[in-house]
């Protein structure tokens, strides 16, 4: 049961999610997230096949110990053709419940992040370090990683995505092979590398939507909102503005 002081955070983070990342808007006629280098239907449709097969035996995986504890795989979902892939952690009980990733509360900050950006949630790709979830949403451990990492490398490989926004400090430092914090990663872009003769592709890294609502400060929420604004200039994509009173 939800104690009576966390009901008002919730309200109260949810009023002011209403008001942060709501309002802006684009001038001019808002651009479509066009597909990535001209690539036809049949490629997309090729690419979302791979996807399939990924999911597929994901739903079969026992590689580690959280495929007995599951209820659902969370393989991850979204456009093949992404230009740009949001990288979580791994999935929490609304996501295990559903099958889906980012479903709960912190699920829909991101929608409001990525409507904020005048993008949908179907322009991007969204997945996870982990397929499925760690018991009491406790840290990913070493092992389980290492099993399942394999999977989002072979996604990222098929999607090719030009941006890649790593939520968090776990999806970070994994994605770039790195102990710094993510204090210390967010903000500027790095480079991920998806493998030999593959050219590297733009990291940004942000606080996960999760660690927002925990810290749900006008200067955190400002900050992944400034982390945006950078991928949208990268992407070339015109960066929503809040109209002048
Ligand atoms: S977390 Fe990943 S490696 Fe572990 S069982 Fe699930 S899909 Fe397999």
């Amino acid at each position: 049961m939800i104690k009576e002081v966390d009901i008002y955070k919730v309200i109260s983070q949810h009023l002011e999610m209403e008001q942060f990342f709501t309002g802006f808007t684009l001038k001019g006629q808002p651009d479509k997230l066009e597909p990535q280098a001209q690539e036809d239907n049949m490629a997309v449709a090729e690419k979302a096949a791979e996807l399939e097969k990924i999911a597929e035996e994901v739903n079969q995986c026992r590689k580690c110990d959280l495929g007995q504890l599951r209820t659902n795989t969370v393989p991850g979902e979204g456009n093949p053709n992404a230009r740009i892939m949001f990288v979580g952690e791994a999935p929490g009980a609304d996501e295990d419940a559903q099958g889906r990733p980012f479903v709960g509360r912190a699920g829909q900050l991101l929608n409001k992040i990525i409507e904020a950006c005048a993008l949908k949630r179907s322009d991007v790709f969204i997945g996870n370090i982990l397929k499925c979830r760690p018991p009491d949403n406790r840290d990913p451990r070493a092992e389980e990683i290492i099993s399942c990492l394999p999977y989002l490398q072979r996604q990222i490989e098929i999607i090719n995505p030009e941006i890649i926004v790593a939520l968090g400090a776990h999806a970070a430092r994994t994605l770039l092979n790195t102990t710094k914090s993510i204090g210390q990663l967010r903000g500027q872009f790095h480079e991920y590398y998806p493998g030999i003769g593959r050219p590297p592709i733009k990291l940004m890294a942000t606080y996960h939507t999760a660690y927002l609502l925990r810290n749900y400060s006008q200067e955190n929420r400002r900050r992944v909102w400034e982390d945006m604004k950078s991928v949208l200039a990268e992407l070339g994509l015109p960066i929503p503005e809040r109209p002048q009173k």
